[in-house]
Parts: C-alpha cells; structure tokens; sequence
C-alpha cells in the first residue's frame, strides 16, 4: 500500500520548508517525476508514532507579490491536496492574518480533507498563545501555535495529524489463516466450538486434494479467518499417544499455511517440553503467534495469578517472547471473542512494511545510545543503513562494514531497539547483517523500491 502523503500549504515564507524539514528530520527528499505535472513535486519521508507518511511541500515557489500568487499556489496545492490524507495549513503568527490566509482558507475549507491550522513562529512563551489566537477568524478549528525553528507545539501538531493517517497495515481484506495448535487435551477443538459457536461460519471447504484437510472459515464483521486442517482438530482420540507423538507434522504442516498460529497451553499443566517445541516451530517458520492459555477457569486465582502465570511462561517460551498472551476458558466461553482481537493485530505486524527511512532513522538513534562494540585491534563496527526487504515475517537487512564485528549482545540490542521503537508486536522480526560484499549488489537492487 501506498504511504498516505499529508500537503503542507500556506503563502510564501510562513515556514513551510523549515516545517518540512523539521518533520522529516533529516531524510533524503524524492522527487517525483510525473508526466502531466509540470511541476515536480517533492516528497519527504515522515514517521511519527507508528504511522509512516510522506509530506508534500507545496512551495518552491517564486511570487512577485500578493495578486500573482494565489492562483499558482492554488495550482499547486491542488495538485497536493488531491492525493493528501491530510493537509497542514501554515500561516506567519509573528505577521498575523492576512487577506491571503484568508483566501487559502476559504478554498480550504471547501475540500474533502482533513486541515490542520499551524501557527508558525509562535516560539516566543508569552506570545505564542495570543499570536495563535489571532486565527480563530478562519473557521478551521483550532489554531495550534508552533515553532518550525524550535520545534516547540510540533508534536502535538503532530499527535493531531497521525489521527488523519490510515494505518501502513490498516484495510486487511485478505482471508487470516489461523493454525490452532498444541498438545492433545489442551482444549483445541473445544476452542474450535467456541469460535464457530459466536461467529458466522460460511463455509468448510475441501482445501487441497486430500479429505482429511479440511478449513473452517469464519466470518466476523469484514474479516474472514480460515482456521486450518479442523478435520486435524476434531480427530477422535481413541488413538494411543505416544511419549513424543502429538501430531507435530500435522501440526507444523498447518503452521506453514497459517498467518497467525494459536498455541495453546492448558493453564493447569504449564508449559511443556512439547510446547516449546512447537514454539520452535512457530518462530523457525516466522509465523505470528498468539499464546493461548486455557482452561483458565480450573485455576484458583487470588490478585498475582495472572502476573505470575504469564511470567513464568513467558520464561518458559523466551523464544517467543514477542507474541501476546491471553488466559481464556474454551469451556466458558472466557475471552475466547478477544483472541480474534489480537490474531488481527498479530497480522497487520506480520504483513507490516516499514519505510527505509524510518528504519534508519531506528539505527541512528540506536547507534548513538550505544556504539557498535570495537575490536581489540580497534576496528570498529558499522551500520551504513538499512531497508526492509520483506515482509511475513517483517525483514530488516542492515549493510555493516564487517558482520563479525558484532556481538550476539550487540545485535539483540538492536532488535530490542526496533521493536522499543516500531512495536512489531505478534510478529517474529529478522534482522540480517550484512557485510560489504554483499552490500554492493543488493543497493543496486534495492534503489527501485526505495519509496
Ligand atoms: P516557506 O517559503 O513557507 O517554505 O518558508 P521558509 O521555511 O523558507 O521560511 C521563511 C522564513 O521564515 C525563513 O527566514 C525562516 O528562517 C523563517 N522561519 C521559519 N520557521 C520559523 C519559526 O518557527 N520562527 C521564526 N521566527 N522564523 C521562522
Ligand atoms: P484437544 O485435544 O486439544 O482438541 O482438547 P479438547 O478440546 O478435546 O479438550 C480436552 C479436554 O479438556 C476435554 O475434556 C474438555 O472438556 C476440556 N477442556 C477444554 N477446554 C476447557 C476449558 O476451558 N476449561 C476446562 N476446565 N476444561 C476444558
């Protein structure tokens, strides 16, 4: 999916570019080269929170006086605010209101698109509020008083802006495949029931050639989930078991077809060597997951129960220390509506594509909290950039000098690092460290995708 563009409008010299800058931080611009346009117009890449978008400056525009420039201004805003999510507009507070804002902003409050009114200029403390204020007469909410050259009121501008910003991830149309797995007598096919009992299901189609496989596909508000291999589920257990047999090929067969894999635990024996096992699984094939803890209604609870339950699994499944967990009764019913809540999240992560400029901007920041360890012959290692290769499980190869010259440490440091900063919550994140020869190869590659 395209990132969302926001236009930054408003008369020469308010404080458009410095705004600009200030919001991309020091990103690259792209410039777009588009046919029918006669004017390139140029893009910067922006990050606030976990909302990726491109901002649009609107200037670079040389205007002899106030008469000329409406028209081209409005030519060109136009031209950024059809394909803008949002638009900030910019007007001078230290010059005050002008017949020109005036004109913008009645054009502007004629469009289909969400305006923020920025106040430039309004570092000074005392100033900045009644400066702001000023502009309350233009009917486009409230004026938020900001500082392009301080920063100060950027993030609250901000803070308002990602509102307007669809998710990278958001509008999921495509069918979630979900694996239940776990030991026998976990409570998987009763969890099966529960989730056909409390929702639509469409149908059980034969998926693949043989009759064993079958899905259940359930239907909640827009979203499909095909729940893998139910047949698989359901299977009588009059079968003998085992020590080590409990079904792992089939399980990792629907592992391998699932977005999002269910693990369930029964809360009354904790985790098992076999639940590991299958977590290990989980996260070789870089499926999201959802840790499901049930039969929690047969567990005598006082107020740490849950907090002392979830931290000893957690230890017990480190590996998968990124996936969320819900206690819940199949039996009852319990929370069993809420794991659908969070397969959702756990997929729109799984699918999530983060842009080359925020992923750098995570290793700047990384990289200036803690260098990259030095050697003994006192070569230091270094990150020249990143970019997201892929996603499902999300992809990060990060172009060093010398791959050796980072410790285990140091590289955990660094995922913890772009997980503190971008979430990636549910999902299994890889990280690939690459060494220069490589590098030469794959930048060549990487260039056509950079936006
Ligand atoms: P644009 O033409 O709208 O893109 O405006 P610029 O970003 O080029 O800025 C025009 C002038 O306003 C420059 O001299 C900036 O230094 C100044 N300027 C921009 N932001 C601020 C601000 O927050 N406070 C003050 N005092 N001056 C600013
Ligand atoms: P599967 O082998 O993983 O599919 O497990 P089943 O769904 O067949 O459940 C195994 C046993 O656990 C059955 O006797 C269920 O009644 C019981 N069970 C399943 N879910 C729950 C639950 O939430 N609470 C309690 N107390 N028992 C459960």
């Amino acid at each position: 999916m395209p990132l969302p563009i926001v236009a930054i409008i408003g008369r020469p010299n308010v404080g458009k570019s410095t705004i600009v800058n200030r919001l991309a931080g020091g990103q690259d611009a792209i410039v777009h080269d588009e046919p029918g346009i006669t004017r390139d117009r140029t893009y910067r890449n922006a990050f606030w929170g976990d909302r990726d978008f491109l901002v649009v400056d609107t200037g670079g525009l040389v205007f002899d006086d106030e008469t000329e420039f409406l028209p081209l201004i409005r030519q060109q805003a136009m031209t950024a605010l059809a394909e803008a999510s949002a638009a900030i507009f910019v007007v001078d507070g230290q010059a005050g209101l002008t017949s020109g804002d005036e004109e913008i902003a009645q054009w502007l409050r004629q469009q289909p698109v969400p305006v923020l009114l920025a106040v430039n200029k309004c570092e000074s403390p005392d100033q900045g509020l009644v400066q702001a204020s000023q502009f309350w007469e233009l009917g486009l909410g409230e004026p938020l008083p900001i500082s392009g050259i301080h920063g100060s009121g950027t993030g609250d501008l901000l803070d308002l802006l990602v509102v307007h910003l669809p998710k990278v991830t958001e509008l999921i149309d495509e069918e979630i495949g979900i694996a239940i797995v776990g030991r026998p007598n976990v409570g998987k096919s009763s969890l099966l029931n529960a989730f056909v009992g409390e929702n639509r299901a469409i149908v059980s189609p034969i998926s693949g050639t043989t009759r064993d496989a079958i899905d259940t596909v359930i239907k909640r508000d827009e979203q499909t989930y095909r729940l893998i291999d139910t047949a698989g589920i359901r299977k009588k257990k009059n079968v003998e078991y085992g020590p080590e047999f409990f079904g792992i090929n089939r399980a990792f067969k629907a592992i391998r077809r699932a977005d999002v894999v269910l693990l369930v635990i029964d809360a009354v024996d904790g985790v098992t060597e076999q639940d590991q096992k299958l977590a290990g699984i989980i996260e070789q094939e870089g499926r999201a997951c959802v840790i499901v803890v049930n039969k929690w209604d047969a567990i005598e609870k006082d107020s740490n129960t849950i907090y002392d339950y979830e931290k000893q699994i957690k230890d017990r499944l480190h590996f998968i220390d990124w996936a969320a967990m819900i206690f819940v009764s199949a039996q009852t019913g319990q929370r069993v509506e809420k794991i659908l809540d969070l397969v959702q999240t756990a997929t729109e992560q799984h699918r999530r594509r983060v842009s080359t400029a925020v992923i750098n901007q995570v290793i700047e920041e990384s990289v200036s909290w803690t260098s990259p360890p030095t050697t003994r012959q006192g070569r230091q290692g270094k990150i020249y950039y990143g970019t997201q290769v892929k996603s499902e499980p999300p992809t990060i190869v990060l172009f060093v000098n010398a791959p050796e010259r980072f410790s285990d440490n140091y590289r955990r440091y660094v995922e913890r690092q772009f997980r503190q900063q971008l979430g990636f919550a549910g999902t299994p994140l890889r990280l690939l460290w690459r060494g220069k020869k490589v590098r030469a190869a794959e930048a060549g590659s990487n260039k056509a995708t950079r936006v």
